[in-house]
């Protein structure tokens, strides 16, 4: 039985960020850029107006002023898209659109709710400061400077700035495929009838979804029998993902075969980890994939998810933050455990004025789902003590919001 801190290094080190793969922008979103980016123009590209109005020159409407407004005669228009931008001739306006490319000669735009035009003519009340309104070429970035660099995790912004600049691809870290294997011969789909002695497989779910709130991509492969045959083979065709999960079959029983499974087709790291719940989880890499045989009881896997199976798919995905993040909250109630294993208590975190306080989901059992369920937080209770104390502070992974 090793300690969790050493099970969780174990893990981290044997996973590393897979290969950076040419994808589809949108595709991207959520990914980790594996490339730097340059812009191969300036953006923006030409000098053009940030409003609709009229484009002038400057010094045309130097006397402009309440009394004596300046009326120029307007010769030309320009839109976006236009490709031939019009001159400007002296002592004229040209109609101008956001977003045109302005003419030359002009070099600020008056807004068109500054103006009054009439009979060909436009009025200005005031004056105009050369490149008001005026978006230069480059303003925004030159060309070649470096937009974003490898290891930056892709938000809905970052991808219009890749689009920006004219990607239609990146490279980016793939998102990992995630194979889960459920074994028990009590469990059947959720839909059907219990028969006596039946429960619902529910684990696949809760993995699954977990899966994809990391980010990557589940691939549910069904229920593998308690026979050594039935477990071997199903296993086997998991290999297919880059990361293989199963649940269950990893106690002592009679009917646990995933341990001997994982020895038969590579090696196992460890097979016991010295925690609550979920002290049957075993580790193991598989034709240089990871494999995590994580316990059967409903919380116990996914509190190991949590704690070791999640950071690992980060890591794959070279994401910037691949763990919760933590806080220190005191607890409001007493809760035993075993000595010389670490605790992960479910509880519901709440900021207050003094710090963050934890209240347990009710009972602790490793079968009750419910405890799961509403939690937001997994207090960390140290191996060496024997309980948890009202009023001690612990370490806390928050899980969301
Ligand atoms: P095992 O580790 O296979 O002995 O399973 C331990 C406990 O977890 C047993 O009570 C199983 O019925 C339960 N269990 C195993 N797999 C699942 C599953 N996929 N969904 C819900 N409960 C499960
Ligand atoms: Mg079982």
């Amino acid at each position: 039985m090793i300690p969790v801190e050493e099970a969780r290094r174990l893990i981290l080190s044997t996973v590393s960020p897979m290969p950076g793969v040419r994808t589809p922008l949108l595709q991207a979103l959520g990914r980790v850029l594996a490339e730097p980016v340059d812009s191969p123009h300036a953006h923006p590209p030409f000098d053009n107006s940030a409003m609709d109005g009229y484009a002038v020159r400057a010094e045309d409407l130097a006397l402009a002023s309440p009394h004596a407004p300046v009326r120029l005669s307007v010769r030309s228009e320009v839109a976006a898209g236009w490709t031939e931008p019009p001159e400007l001739a002296p002592v004229t306006a040209c109609r101008i659109m956001t977003g045109a490319i302005m003419p030359s000669g002009a070099d600020a735009v008056v807004k068109v709710e500054e103006t009054r035009e009439s009979d060909g003519h436009v009025t200005f009340a005031r004056g105009a400061r050369v490149g008001q309104n005026v978006r230069l070429r480059g303003e925004d970035l030159t060309a070649g400077a470096r937009v974003l660099e490898p290891g930056t995790l892709l938000n809905a912004a970052r991808i219009g700035l890749l689009a920006g600049v004219g990607r239609s691809h990146v490279e980016v870290h793939p998102a990992v495929r995630v194979a889960i294997v459920a074994t028990g011969d009590e469990l059947v789909e959720p839909g059907s009838e219990l028969a006596p002695g039946q429960i619902y497989g529910s684990n696949a779910y809760a993995l699954a979804g977990m899966v994809l709130e990391a980010g990557a991509v589940p691939v549910l492969m069904g229920i593998a029998r308690d026979d050594r045959q039935a477990t071997l083979e199903l296993v086997e065709r998991a290999l297919s993902c880059d990361v293989v999960i199963t649940s269950g079959g990893v106690s002592v029983g009679a009917f646990d075969h995933v341990g001997e499974t994982f020895s038969r087709l590579g090696s196992v790291h460890f097979d016991r980890v010295a925690q609550q719940p979920g002290k049957p989880f075993t580790y193991a890499t598989l034709a240089g994939k990871p494999a995590f045989g994580l316990p059967g009881n409903p919380v116990s896997a996914m509190v190991a998810f949590e704690y070791y199976v999640r950071p690992a798919l980060l890591r794959m995905m070279a994401h910037p933050r691949p763990d919760r993040p933590t806080v220190r909250s005191v607890l409001t109630e007493r809760c035993s455990k075993s000595p010389g294993r670490t605790a992960f208590l479910r509880a519901v975190v709440r900021r207050e004025a003094d710090g963050y306080r934890a209240t347990l989901t009710g009972p602790q059992g490793s079968g009750r789902m419910t405890s799961m369920a509403a939690a937001n937080a997994l207090l960390v209770i140290p191996a060496e003590s024997a309980a948890a104390e009202a009023g001690e502070a612990f370490e806390t992974l928050l899980l969301g919001d």
